[in-house]
């Protein structure tokens, strides 16, 4: 059986693992710093903030941005259920959009969606192509928006328009415009779930590149105490000799990274680019010719004049199909032993979400993309000839 995404697991993250549990410090520490800082090099950003997983840094920065009840956030159907989830945690209302068929949020529909109660926009760079930002930041920052806008707390006055948090889940390494991911939206928040392109089992981090103004160290610390109970110093501070007294400067949360983790992250990030992104995308390019040719496929986006995927998954969608027959296909992959997978089922598709009265028909460029579409296999492992294998069974299959 050709497996689908498992995790890249090799002897250099296995010994740094090792060193992070002989260390004598397990959770937050030295590793989680240098983990954030090696991102931040990477990214281009000024301060990165670990947490347990992106959708904790998604919810963590909602309520830092002060978004409850009343409040709208403008999201796409098409994107994993945290993307809503968090919103609705917070007590606010998600307002879903549609998407384009390159499958990322359309700019026309937020135009449309947007009122004078929507506090933030979250594009979801959805299998790692960046969105569109430049249109988006133009959207946000129109007049009639920006009068308009009512702001309930000192960050919302000092911005004075919508938030632009990025759902990166998918996208790390990915480029707009020559900006890597986590530079170019106000926050973007990033996944290192066991599936995503890096991973440190669970982890996410959240990338601050809000505009002049906002102070990133000071954000950082308020979000350092935040993500830990609201605690005023962690618990590695408080080993220090006579450092047991501290202070709860709020009622925080708790969601911070711990050192086994980014000890995953410290050993690949170094080599993200120079060998898991090439290797993904020779894999990209590898189904990208192979399907080209055939008029019953239709290809994946993920290189363009302005934008670069991470290359996370491959979105084949297959032509004139049902979602029945893309069913059907899918099960004929499988019994010729290749994983495949379906990225995503709308949100509205979802009962969670028709139960608070979304409905399909009302997004029917997302349902036309879920109901043709089969994620390829792709990652580090995946040899030249099971990538020849699984192009001859879709093939066959269709
Ligand atoms: C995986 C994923 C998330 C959540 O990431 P976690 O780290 O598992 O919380 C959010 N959004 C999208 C689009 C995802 O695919």
């Amino acid at each position: 059986m050709i497996s689908f995404s498992p995790p890249h697991v090799d002897d250099v993250i296995i010994q740094e693992v090792i060193d992070a549990l002989r260390s004598g410090w397990i959770t937050t520490g030295p590793r989680t710093k240098k983990f954030e800082q090696l991102l931040a090099e990477y990214c281009g950003v000024e301060r990165v903030l670990c947490v347990n997983s992106a959708s904790a840094g998604l919810e963590l920065m909602l309520r830092w941005f002060g978004v409850g009840p009343g409040d709208e956030v403008i999201l796409p159907a098409y994107t994993y259920t945290a993307t809503a989830e968090v919103v609705v945690h917070c007590g606010a209302t998600p307002v879903m959009v549609d998407v384009n068929s390159d499958f990322l949020i359309s700019v026309e529909q937020i135009s449309k969606a947007i009122t004078p109660k929507t506090k933030v926009v979250m594009p979801v760079d959805i299998v790692g192509l960046p969105c569109d930002y430049d249109e988006i930041f133009a959207v946000v920052n129109k007049d009639e928006v920006r009068r308009d806008f009512q702001p309930s707390n000192e960050y919302q006055r000092k911005l004075g328009r919508p938030l632009v948090l990025a759902d990166a889940a998918h996208s790390l390494g990915a480029y707009y415009k020559g900006k890597r991911t986590g530079s170019v939206a106000d926050i973007t928040v990033i996944s290192f779930h066991a599936v995503k392109n890096l991973t440190t089992a669970e982890g996410g981090a959240i990338c601050l590149a809000l505009p002049e103004g906002f102070d990133a160290e000071s954000i950082y610390k308020t979000l350092c105490s935040l993500s830990l109970h609201g605690q005023s110093k962690d618990a590695l501070a408080k080993t220090q000799v006579c450092s047991w007294r501290y202070d709860v400067v709020e009622c925080g949360f708790k969601c911070n990274m711990t050192d086994v983790a980014a000890a995953m992250g410290i050993a690949e990030l170094p080599r993200y680019d120079s060998m898991i992104l090439k290797r993904r995308k020779e894999i990209f390019d590898a189904y990208n010719q192979a399907f080209a040719s055939d008029d019953r496929f239709q290809l994946p986006v993920y290189e363009t004049n302005e934008k670069r995927s991470s290359y996370h998954v491959f979105a084949l969608r297959v032509n004139g199909i049902t979602e029945q027959q893309r069913d059907e296909i899918i099960h004929r992959i499988f019994e010729k032993e290749v994983s495949v997978n379906v990225h995503f089922i709308p949100l509205p598709m979802l009962t969670a979400y028709r139960n608070m009265g979304f409905s399909i028909d009302d997004y029917p460029v997302s349902y036309d993309n879920f109901s043709r579409e089969i994620s390829l296999p792709v990652y580090y492992n995946l040899t030249d000839e099971q990538i020849e294998r699984v192009i001859a069974v879709v093939k066959e299959s269709i």
